[in-house]
Order: C-alpha cells, then sequence, then structure tokens
C-alpha cells in the first residue's frame, strides 16, 4: 500500500489528483470522495497551506452533507495552493489553468469557496462549461443575496419546534457574525415573529433585549460600520454574545467557537449551526446532556449547497427556496426523530442517515 491510499475507507476517496503546471506555477489538488449519488459539487478553496488529507476531509463532509440533503450529488473539493488575497489579475490565471487541467474529470463540479467567487465561477464556466455559483448574467443563483442558507436555517428552526418548546413566534434570537449567513437568518425568523436580541461581529456586540431592528441593522452593516455602533442597542465586546439570553443561539461565522471551557455560559433553547463546525463535539455532548437542541451544522446550513444544485439543474430562484424548505424540513424531522428514538446525538444521527444514504447509492451500481 503506497501513501495515497492512507485515507481509503468504505466511501472514498475514489480519486485523488496533484497538479502542477510549471508554465502558470500551479500547484493543487483534487480530491473527488463518492460519486455514487452523481458527480460530486465542491467548492475550490484557495489557500497556502493546505494538505491532501485536509482536502480529503473537506471533499468527505462534502459527500455527507450533499447525501444529507437528498441532492443527486456526490463530494469532492479542490484547493490552489496559492494566497487568496492576491489580485484577481493574478488569481484568473491560475484559475483558469486549474479549470484546464480538471477539464476532463467530468464527475467533478466546481462551485466557489474561500478565496474563490462568483467571477472565479465565471472563468471556470468559460474555460471548460462547467460550474456551479455562477453570476446572475450567466444563468447564476446568487445564494448570499437571496439569503439561501439562513432561509434554510429558518426552516430548520420551524422544523424542530416538533421536539423542543421552542416556538419561533415570539422567541429570541442571538447571530454571532453579523455577515450573509447571519443577516438572513435574521431577517427570516424575525419575519415569522422572533425578535432580534443580539448580533455581533469581529469589533462587537450590539444587545437590545426589547429587539434590534433587522433591516435598519443589516443597512448599517453595510455601511462598513461594526454592529457596535448602531445606536439602536447597547453596545458590548465580541465574546459577550455568548452570555446572551435567548431561545435561539445561530453561531454564523467561524469554527470551534463553542468549546468545553464556555459552553455552559450559554443560555438558550436551541442551536441552529449555521457556521461549519462551530462547536466542538465535547461541547455538542454538554450542550445535550443540559436538554439544548442542537441542529448540526451539515443538516442545518445546507440552504447554500441545495441552491447550487438547483442552479445547476437549470432551476430558478423561486424553485431553489422551494427545494431548500422541502429538504431541510423533512431532513431536520428524520434527524430528530432518529436521534430520540435510538438516544442520539443529532449529529450522530445525521451522519449515520447520510452515510446509510450513500451507502444505498453505492449498492446500485455494478461492481465490475
Ligand atoms: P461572512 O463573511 O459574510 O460573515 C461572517 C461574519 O462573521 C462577519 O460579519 C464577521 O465580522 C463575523 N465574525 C468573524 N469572526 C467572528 C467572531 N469571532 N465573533 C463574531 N463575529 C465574527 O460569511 P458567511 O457567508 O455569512 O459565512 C459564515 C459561516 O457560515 C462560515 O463559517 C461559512 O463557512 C458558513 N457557511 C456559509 C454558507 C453560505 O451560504 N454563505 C453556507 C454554509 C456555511
Amino acid at each position: 500500500m503506497t501513501e495515497a491510499f492512507c485515507f481509503s475507507d468504505e466511501l472514498g476517496p475514489e480519486k485523488i489528483i496533484e497538479i502542477y503546471d510549471p508554465q502558470s506555477q500551479l500547484r493543487a489538488i483534487l480530491v473527488i470522495d463518492n460519486v455514487a449519488m452523481g458527480p460530486s459539487i465542491g467548492g475550490i478553496r484557495i489557500a497556502p497551506d493546505v494538505t491532501v488529507e485536509e482536502c480529503a476531509r473537506l471533499a468527505r463532509a462534502m459527500t455527507l452533507k450533499n447525501a444529507a440533503a437528498g441532492l443527486a450529488h456526490g463530494g469532492g473539493k479542490s484547493v490552489i495552493v496559492a494566497d487568496p488575497a492576491m489580485a484577481m489579475t493574478e488569481k484568473e490565471p491560475l484559475v483558469r489553468s486549474f479549470a484546464n487541467a480538471i477539464e476532463d474529470i467530468g464527475d467533478y463540479i466546481p462551485g466557489p469557496d474561500m478565496g474563490t467567487n462568483e467571477i472565479a465561477m465565471a472563468w471556470v464556466k468559460d474555460a471548460i462549461g462547467r460550474a456551479t455559483g455562477l453570476p446572475r448574467e450567466i444563468g447564476g443563483i446568487p445564494l448570499d443575496e437571496i439569503g439561501a442558507t439562513g432561509f434554510g436555517l429558518t426552516v430548520a428552526l420551524e422544523a424542530a419546534e416538533d421536539f423542543s418548546d421552542l416556538r419561533i413566534d415570539g422567541s429570541r434570537v442571538a447571530v454571532q457574525g453579523f455577515g450573509s449567513v447571519g443577516q438572513h437568518a435574521a431577517r427570516f425568523l424575525c419575519a415569522k415573529g422572533a425578535r432580534l436580541v443580539a448580533a455581533s461581529d469581529t469589533r462587537g456586540t450590539c444587545f437590545n433585549p426589547d429587539g434590534i431592528d433587522v433591516r435598519s441593522l443589516i443597512d448599517f452593516k453595510q455601511t462598513g460600520k461594526p454592529v457596535s455602533e448602531y445606536t439602536g442597542g447597547e453596545a458590548l465586546d465580541c465574546d459577550a454574545l455568548i452570555d446572551v439570553e435567548c431561545d435561539i443561539w445561530i453561531p454564523a461565522a467561524r469554527p470551534d467557537v463553542l468549546r468545553a471551557d464556555n459552553v455552559d455560559r450559554l443560555r438558550t433553547l436551541v442551536v441552529a449551526e449555521g457556521a461549519n463546525i462551530p462547536a466542538t463535539a465535547e461541547a455538542e455532548r454538554l450542550l445535550a446532556e443540559r436538554g439544548v437542541l442542537v441542529l448540526p451544522d451539515f443538516i442545518a446550513n445546507a440552504g447554500g449547497v441545495i441552491c447550487a444544485s438547483v442552479e445547476w439543474h437549470n432551476g430558478t430562484e423561486s424553485q431553489a427556496m422551494s427545494v431548500i424548505e422541502e429538504k431541510i424540513r423533512a431532513n431536520v424531522h428524520e434527524v430528530l426523530t432518529a436521534a430520540r428514538a435510538q438516544d442520539k446525538l443529532p449529529r450522530e444521527a445525521a451522519i449515520d442517515m447520510a452515510r446509510a444514504r450513500v451507502l444505498q447509492a453505492m449498492s446500485f451500481r455494478k461492481t465490475n
């Protein structure tokens, strides 16, 4: 066995490709984890320090996320080894060089990720004819503009009402990270009768137990100012968001913000994970012991990838929203029902569900 197979297990990865182009100085990794459910969808990340192992883990996360969302897509991921902050004029030749290198790898459909955006996806589409997360002008559905992920989180919370004391109407919401996911989640929840009591960004927290005017806070944030300078609430430091008493706590910023050393400060009924891996495994276990319901990231924040899939299949914006609603509602029900029946954490039940779907799809494939 060579080192290349050290990540292999019952699901994959099916292909690990290392790419070097001496002319453009492109160095890139592509991992296609599993395509039993269909061609893989996964982002192109630009990062200076990503290993084959990390790329393989990210590809596996996409296999499980896409399977859990019930999409006809497997999981893949690619990384261009470079500085994500480089100028667009330098980025374009690298991204085009990568696209040309993967032209014949038809079971990988690239999407945007850290360091790439809809413009980079337009270059990929121009070069090889396939990409998701495209600009509206060439058939894309702008998922951050329409709030696909924030909408999906709201649907997940509605479905969770049947499994907890949560009632969105009249609930108090705290959002960590008032960016694309956080703003839209607050907007959709408040439209259903919730009130935003706190929101934070890297520079501080805005707190008002009587409720913050969400539209006005979004407009304020979009001028480039920190939420703590908004006059409709009290300014607190960034870390204070975790102490705010609420019914729904939404991490929508960074990984590992809830850990064993701070999770006991949380006073909420439900945590709806907008960010990817915002809580450590230990923190999720401690929350479950305290009776706090955690809606796991790859179930609750799948709105973005569902939107990308609808775009790929030539669907419209309104179709994307109704598919997000249908799939996330059904998945939350299935996961929470299984978690309750089998006395498992929601994340454990979600992983079981996603793996079973992938294995079932694999059983339909020819073995030779
Ligand atoms: P974004 O850059 O638009 O917003 C992130 C916000 O978090 C910013 O306002 C930033 O100031 C704030 N922030 C960063 N660190 C913080 C901290 N320590 N405390 C408080 N605020 C902090 O990003 P986004 O697109 O909203 O994504 C947020 C998270 O959700 C990321 O983890 C992303 O991977 C994940 N996610 C995004 C989508 C999507 O559709 N955009 C889909 C699935 C998952």
